[in-house]
C-alpha cells in the first residue's frame, strides 16, 4: 500500500485549489491517469510541469481523488495512526473524554480532521464507522484496530456502518457488523440527559450528535413554552425542551425513531404528561397548527444531496420554513436548520428571508449557529460547515 505507482497529472491551472489545500480533486481537472486505478487505490497528483501536489485515494466518481498529504509521505499504518492521535487529543484538550455528563462525540470528522471519507463516532466505548470512500473503507479493519489501540480502555468496539453511505456503483460491499469486540443496548449521556441509541439502524451512525450545543439552547427559550419538534427523530430537542416547557411534541415520519423518542423521555422525565409523540408528514402537520405553538424547531434531512437538486432543495426550505412560521404565535421563536452540504449558509439564510417576507411577520434573528467543535470545519475546505441555523424572534 505504501507503494504508489498510479499518477495523475492535473491540466493548467487546475493545481491552484490544491495549493490552497482543499482536499479533493475533481474528475474534470484531470489531464491524464498514468495507470489504471481501481476505487479505493492510493494515488500520486502533479501539476502540468510534473512538480509533486499531493497524494490521496482514487474514485471513479465526481470527486476523482480525496487527498491525505500534501507532503510525499509513506501512507503506511504510522501515517494513519498519527491522523486519528491528532483527531483523538485534539477532542481531549476541548475536553470531551472528560465531561462528566456527556459521553457522546465525534472522534473523527472526515475532511475536518484531515482524513477525508472517515467518520467516526463515539457512542460511551462503542465507536460506529461511517465511509464515505472505497479507499477508506478497505482500511476500515486497519483503523479500527489503531482506534482500539489508542482509545484502550476508553473502548470496547466498533462498528461499521458503511453501507449507507457508500455509493451503490461501487459494488464493494462486504456489509456491516463489528470490526472488534461487540456492543449491546447502548445509553449514552449529553449534558446529563440519558438517550437510547440505534446504532445499528438509525439515522446516519445512530444519533444526531452535531446538534448538542444548540439543543442546549432550545432547553433555554423553552421555558413556559410549548414546543413543537420536527422531524424530531430520536426526540433529542425534546428531552431538552422537555426541563422547562408546559408541552412538547415530537412529530416524525418514523415510527421507530418516534418509539425510541418516547423511550428517550420516558428514560429522563419518568412520566410523559407533557409530551406528545406524532407519526406524521412535517408539512401536512404544520397545515393543522397555524398559531398553536411559542417555539418550534424545524431540523429536516439534508434537501439538497447534490448541486443539481440545490434550486428544489431551496424551494423546499422556503415552504417549511413559511408554513412554520405561521404555526407560531406571535413572541415566538423558531429555530431552523439546513444540513445539506450543498446549501451555503447565505443561500438558507435568503430561503429563511423569502418564507418569512411572504408570511409578512417582524422577525429578528437571535442567533446563527452551526456545529460543535467535535465536528471542526477545515478552513481550506468550506464544505465541512454543512450545519447551519437560525434563531428567529417571531412577533
Ligand atoms: N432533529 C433530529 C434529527 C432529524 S433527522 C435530532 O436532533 O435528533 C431527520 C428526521 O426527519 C428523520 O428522523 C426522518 O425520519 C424524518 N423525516 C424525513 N422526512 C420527513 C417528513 N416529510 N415528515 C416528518 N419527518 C420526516
Amino acid at each position: 500500500m505504501s507503494d504508489i505507482k498510479i499518477r495523475i497529472v492535473l491540466k493548467s491551472g487546475k493545481d491552484q485549489s490544491v495549493r490552497r489545500f482543499h482536499p479533493w480533486i475533481f474528475s474534470g481537472a484531470i489531464k491524464k491517469i498514468y495507470g489504471n486505478p481501481v476505487n479505493g487505490d492510493l494515488v500520486e497528483v502533479y501539476d502540468n510541469k510534473d512538480e509533486f501536489l499531493a497524494l490521496g485515494h482514487y474514485q471513479s466518481g465526481s470527486i476523482a481523488v480525496r487527498i491525505l498529504s500534501f507532503e510525499k509521505t509513506e501512507p503506511g499504518r504510522n501515517f494513519f495512526f498519527s491522523k486519528i492521535l491528532s483527531a483523538v487529543d485534539y477532542r481531549k484538550k476541548l475536553g470531551f473524554f472528560s465531561e462528566p455528563g456527556t459521553n457522546v462525540f465525534r472522534l473523527v470528522h472526515a475532511e475536518g480532521d484531515n482524513l477525508p471519507g472517515l467518520i467516526a463516532d463515539y457512542y460511551n466505548r462503542l465507536v460506529v464507522f461511517q465511509m464515505h470512500s472505497a479507499g477508506m473503507y478497505r482500511l476500515r479493519k486497519e483503523i479500527a484496530g489503531i482506534i482500539m489501540e489508542i482509545l484502550g480502555d476508553k473502548v470496547a468496539a466498533v462498528y461499521d456502518r458503511s453501507e449507507a453511505t457508500l455509493p451503490e456503483w461501487l459494488e464493494i460491499k462486504g456489509g456491516d457488523g463489528f470490526l472488534a469486540g461487540e456492543a449491546g443496548e447502548i445509553i449514552v449521556q449529553e449534558n446529563g440527559y440519558r438517550f437510547i441509541v440505534d446504532w445499528k439502524s438509525g439515522q446516519k451512525t445512530g444519533f444526531f450528535i452535531d446538534q448538542r450545543e444548540n439543543r442546549s439552547l432550545v432547553q433555554k427559550y423553552s421555558e413556559g413554552r410549548q414546543v413543537l419538534n420536527l422531524f424530531g427523530y430520536t426526540g433529542g430537542f425534546s428531552v431538552y425542551a422537555m426541563k422547562n416547557a408546559t408541552l412538547v411534541h415530537t412529530v416524525d415520519s418514523s415510527a421507530p425513531a418516534l418509539k425510541l423518542a418516547d423511550e428517550n423521555i420516558r428514560m429522563n422525565y419518568g412520566d410523559k404528561a407533557r409530551h406528545e409523540s406524532y407519526q406524521a408528514d412535517a408539512f401536512e402537520f404544520l397545515r393543522d397548527s397555524t398559531g398553536k405553538y411559542d417555539l418550534i424547531i424545524l431540523d429536516p434531512p439534508a434537501f439538497a444531496k447534490h448541486n443539481d437538486a440545490l434550486h428544489n432543495a431551496l424551494q423546499g426550505y422556503k415552504r417549511l420554513n413559511m408554513r412554520a412560521i405561521e404555526a407560531i404565535r406571535p413572541g415566538g421563536i423558531l429555530f431552523t436548520f439546513s444540513c445539506s452540504q450543498v446549501v451555503s449558509r447565505e443561500n438558507f439564510r435568503k430561503s429563511v428571508f423569502a418564507a418569512a417576507a411572504n408570511t409578512g411577520r417582524k422577525i429578528r434573528i437571535l442567533h446563527h449557529l452551526s456545529q460543535p467543535p467535535d465536528h471542526p470545519v477545515n478552513i481550506y475546505h468550506p464544505e465541512s460547515e454543512y450545519l447551519k441555523g437560525l434563531v428567529l424572534y417571531v412577533e
